[in-house]
C-alpha cells in the first residue's frame, strides 16, 4: 500500500555533533500489518542521553527518540486498529517464530530484534525513530490503543520506562508487604506507583536529590535520604525487622547492591533495572547470596503484555498519581538541542518534545 507523507525529523550523527534538522517528502510501501503513526508527543530518556553523549553507541546517522504517543494517519490491514486510533506501541520489534519469542517468553530478545529509536536511517524506510512527524510501525510491533481519559503527556513514557517497570514489579512473589526502591528518577518513581496500586503496604525510596521527594511521596512512598547510607539502612530496618521482601535497583550505580542485601529479608527477591552498562562488576560475594536464600532477577525491557498492563495503569489511576507532573512542557522538533538540554539539567523526570 503506497503511502506519500511530507515529514521532519532530526538525525543523529555522533557525539559532539549538532543534530540534523531534515524536511523530506517520503514514499512509504506500507506492508499488511504496518502503520505509518503521526508522532503526537514524545519524551526524551536517559538511554538517548547516554547516546548523545557517547556512552552508548548506535547505527548511525539514526532518528533517535523510542517514548512517544501518536495518531495512526495510514494503516494496512490490522484487524482492531484504523485511521485515527491514538497508539503506542513496543520499542522492539520482533518475529514471533524464533524460540525467544515462542519458547522462552521473551520477545524483547528476539533473535530478530528491532528497536525503534536505535536503528540507522538506512534501515527499512528510515522513519524509525520518535524525534520526528511521523513513525513507520512494523508488522511484528504491539500496538495498544490510548484511552481518551488519558493525556499525551501521561501517555508518553509509558512505552520505555513504565512498561518496563510493569515486568519488574510481575517478578515479585505475589504481593510484597514491603519494599525497597533504590533510585528516585522515573523508573523509581513508576515502580512506587505500581506497587502502591498494587496494596504493598511500605515502601521505601532511597534517592540523594532531595527535590525528588515530593513526587516519590505523591506516587505512594517513604523517601528515604539516601546520602548518609547507614543512617537511611537504619531507619529503614528499625521499621522492618528482618528487612524487606523485595529490593529494586533502578539507580544503575553498582555501590548501592551491598545496601540493597542488607536491607532485603532472607528468601527476599533482588531485581536488578538500572544497572544496564558496563560498569557493574557487582561487590557481594555468591555466599551472601546463598546463606541469605536470595533470588535475583535481571530485567531488561518488557513484552507485549507489560505495555497493555502500562496503559491500563494509567487509565485506573490517572485520578490516584501526577502523571502529568513528571513532563516537562513540550520543546518544538526544531528546539530538540535545547529540549536535551533541558533534559540533563534533570529538572524533570522527563522532558517532551512536540512535532
Ligand atoms: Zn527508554
Ligand atoms: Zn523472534
Amino acid at each position: 500500500m503506497l503511502t506519500h507523507v511530507p515529514t521532519r525529523f532530526q538525525v543523529f550523527n555522533k557525539t559532539g555533533e549538532h543534530f540534523h534538522y531534515k524536511k523530506e517528502e517520503v514514499d512509504l510501501d506500507l506492508k499488511k500489518g504496518e502503520a505509518l503513526v503521526k508522532i503526537i508527543l514524545s519524551t526524551i530518556c536517559g538511554s538517548d542521553l547516554h547516546t548523545i553523549e557517547g556512552k552508548r553507541k548506535e547505527d548511525t546517522p539514526c532518528i533517535l527518540g523510542h517514548e512517544a504517543v501518536g495518531e495512526i494517519v495510514a494503516i494496512n490491514s490490522r484487524s482492531g486498529f484504523e485511521i485515527g486510533d491514538r497508539v503506542t506501541w513496543t520499542i522492539a520489534d520482533s518475529c514471533g517464530h524464533c524460540p525467544a519469542c515462542t519458547e522462552y517468553g521473551l520477545p524483547e530478545k528476539c533473535h530478530e530484534l528491532f528497536k525503534y529509536g536505535h536503528a540507522s536511517v538506512k534501515n527499512g524506510s528510515g522513519l524509525n525513530g520518535c524525534y520526528a512527524t511521523h513513525i513507520h510501525i512494523r508488522q511484528g510491533t504491539h500496538m495498544v490503543k490510548i484511552p481518551d481519559s488519558v493525556s499525551h503527556a501521561a501517555t508518553a513514557p509509558a512505552n520505555c520506562a513504565l512498561a518496563t517497570m510493569v515486568n519488574a514489579i510481575s517478578h515479585t512473589k505475589g504481593t510484597p508487604k514491603r519494599v525497597v526502591i533504590q533510585g528516585g528518577g522515573l523508573l523509581g518513581i513508576y515502580a512506587c506507583g505500581l506497587l502502591k496500586a498494587k496494596g504493598v503496604k511500605q515502601i521505601f525510596c532511597l534517592e540523594v536529590k532531595e527535590d525528588r521527594f515530593p513526587l516519590i511521596e505523591q506516587f505512594g512512598a517513604i523517601a528515604v535520604d539516601a546520602r548518609n547510607a547507614q543512617k537511611a539502612n537504619q531507619f529503614i530496618l528499625d521499621l522492618v525487622g528482618d528487612g524487606v521482601d523485595a529490593v529494586f535497583e533502578v539507580a544503575g550505580i553498582k555501590e548501592l547492591i551491598p545496601q540493597g542485601l542488607t536491607l532485603l529479608r532472607p528468601g527476599g527477591d533482588y531485581i536488578l533495572v538500572g544497572l544496564v552498562h558496563p560498569d557493574s562488576q557487582l561487590g557481594i560475594t555468591a555466599e551472601q547470596i546463598i546463606r541469605k536464600c536470595i533470588r535475583i532477577k535481571g530485567v531488561h525491557n518488557y513484552a507485549p503484555w507489560h505495555l497493555d498492563e502500562a496503559i491500563a495503569f494509567l487509565e485506573r489511576n490517572q485520578n490516584n498519581f501526577p502523571f502529568e507532573s513528571l513532563i516537562s512542557p513540550p520543546f518544538l522538533l526544531e528546539e530538540l538541542e535545547q529540549a536535551v538540554h533541558e533534559a540533563q539539567k534533570q529538572h524533570w523526570a522527563r522532558v517532551s518534545v512536540k512535532p
